[in-house]
């Protein structure tokens, strides 16, 4: 153990990205908008049953994370202009196992740059959440990527998993990808290839669970 505090490193997540029809894309109907307070419900009485990710953030509970993504995302999809604005911010697991964000950065119609800002001393990044605006057709809840998108960017799955070169992100950090669309929150692992199917979906995968005191 040091007492030595540790220097406050930026990591700089980069989603320059803007889709094209794709065949990997599963057409879905478009469902609109989610109605104001649909995901007003108590995640903490709630437990999400969705298997656990090949590899996730050590000494970090999946389901305080998933919840907490959730939280995010709810904020995400209530945020005015979040239909046309893709939304985005890191989540960072404190010295004392709390959660907390990064800002949360507006972007742009299919692009959004968030950095994580300095770090305390025994804070490691342990996931991104970001959003994707409609379109229709499209399957906007996967994770952009180089085949997918035609964006000058490299797209979500490298970005992601170029930060795992930091040190300051967990190797298991998980990417969350907010389907306005939908409202729906899928998860993917940072590791991992560019191309990914559909990932977990963290909206629709809860069962009554018990609440805490
Ligand atoms: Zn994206």
């Amino acid at each position: 153990m040091s007492d030595q505090i540790m220097p406050p490193i930026t990591v700089i997540g980069s989603n320059d990205e803007h889709y094209d029809p794709f065949p990997l894309f599963r057409p879905f109907p478009n469902m609109g908008p989610p109605p104001p307070g649909q995901f007003s419900h108590d995640s903490y009485c709630t437990v999400h049953q969705s298997l656990a990710p090949d590899i996730i953030p050590k000494d970090l509970s999946l389901e305080f994370l998933r919840d907490t993504a959730i939280h995010i995302a709810n904020k995400i999809i209530h945020t005015p202009g979040s239909q046309n604005h893709e939304i985005g911010t890191f989540i960072i697991k404190m010295a004392n196992g709390s959660l907390r964000t990064s800002e949360l950065v507006k972007g742009e119609l299919h692009n959004v740059n968030f950095a994580s800002g300095p770090l305390n001393a025994g804070e490691v990044i342990v996931a991104m959440i970001h959003s994707h605006t409609p379109i229709a057709g499209v399957e906007t809840g996967i994770p952009s990527s180089s085949g997918n998108h035609a964006g000058g960017g490299p797209g979500d799955t490298v970005v992601a998993r170029n930060l795992l070169n930091s040190s300051a992100v967990d190797p298991g950090m998980l990417n969350y990808i907010v389907d306005i669309a939908s409202g729906n929150t899928y998860e993917y692992t940072a590791a991992g290839p560019d191309v990914r199917p559909l990932g977990a979906n963290i909206t629709k995968d809860t069962v009554p669970g018990r609440c805490p005191r």
